[in-house]
């Protein structure tokens, strides 16, 4: 029995009709516009937007101004800046940063834009993508900035990380969102902010890791053994850290475990929605990060400090 005579026994069979060459012809053009469709959705998607000019680019909270080229890519959520790149690769950056912008929307729950005080040009997010500038990479209210595919910096990294690179703009992403929901850089005391281990982990966390996260106890135990590190709950701040953030790559995997298992149904069992009532909280200056954490965590900083190690093992052990 040839092929064609197979499936049409078979389909004779499943469906209790009478295949003939035009049902078995159809049958296959439903299977090849299914896999067309699947296949489809791996394409890369570019956003739609217009070129604009005349925009400052600034980094609000130290008011400094970025010189750019001009030739600013406007979507529906972002404006994209660069100092040099094609408009290829702008258009590349501004659509992983509004994939990261719809998909952080959804996590939290925020059905529009408008409840983050999106509403017009003047208050879409400004995001850089740098190929030449000698500067830092950085979240800010209300945008970021970061080395591109086309950059010298993204040329010199291990292809893993190249690989990574839509979870760099997603956790620079996650900053942002902290910052719209009302929880600015401030220097006040008692501090309206979360610790810095907490904000990196939670970007860690809803990125999926630009750095690899931890997996075993055994990963975990190594990095516990070295004599330089300390308690992860114990970084509010990053001059806590020997060699403070330079040594980004070791901690940011351990943060985004801690907060792993804050969210985790085998952990705290919390969900994005209890971090956004934290953040809401802390936004209105009425409590420190230490309150809000138990309040919204279900146990105490100093608690979870205490047996941050103890509670990991079991956790990874699972
Ligand atoms: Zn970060």
């Amino acid at each position: 029995m040839s092929l064609k005579e197979n499936v049409y026994s078979l389909l004779n069979r499943k469906t209790g009709l009478k295949v003939n060459v035009y049902v078995y012809k159809g049958f296959l053009v439903i299977i090849f516009l299914l896999m067309f469709t699947e296949c489809s959705k791996n394409i890369f998607q570019v956003v739609p937007g217009h070129w604009v000019s005349d925009i400052p680019f600034i980094i609000n909270h130290v008011g400094l101004e970025v010189v750019h080229d001009n030739r600013i890519y406007e979507s529906e959520h972002i404006l994209t800046f660069s100092d040099a790149s094609s408009d290829e690769y702008k258009i590349r950056f501004a659509t992983y940063a509004e994939r990261a912008f719809s998909e952080l929307m959804q996590s939290f729950k925020i059905s529009s834009a408008r409840e983050l005080g999106i509403v017009d040009q003047n208050t879409k997010l400004t995001v850089y993508t740098i190929k030449n500038l000698q500067t830092m990479q950085m979240a800010f209210p209300y945008g970021f900035l970061l080395f591109g595919e086309d950059s010298q910096n993204y040329m010199q990294w291990p292809l893993e990380m190249k690989y990574r690179f839509y979870r760099e703009v997603k956790h620079e992403m996650m900053h942002v969102f902290q910052f719209l929901f009302g929880v600015l850089p401030n220097n006040e005391f008692p501090r309206h902010e979360p610790d810095k281990w907490f904000n990196e982990g939670i970007a860690e966390y809803v990125s999926g890791g630009f750095f690899i996260p931890i997996k075993t106890v055994e990963e975990l135990q190594k990095w516990q053994k070295d004599p330089d590190h300390v308690n992860p709950i114990s970084v509010d701040e990053w001059n806590v850290i020997p060699g403070g953030q330079s040594r980004v790559s070791e901690y940011y995997p351990v943060f985004g475990l801690a907060v792993r298992y804050l969210l985790s149904s085998r952990g705290m069992n919390k969900s994005l929605t209890d971090v956004k009532n934290m953040f809401l909280l802390l936004a209105k200056n009425k409590t420190d990060f230490a309150s809000a954490f138990e309040q919204f965590m279900g146990l105490s900083l100093v608690e979870y400090r205490e047996t941050f190690f103890e509670r990991m093992e079991l956790f990874l052990e699972k």
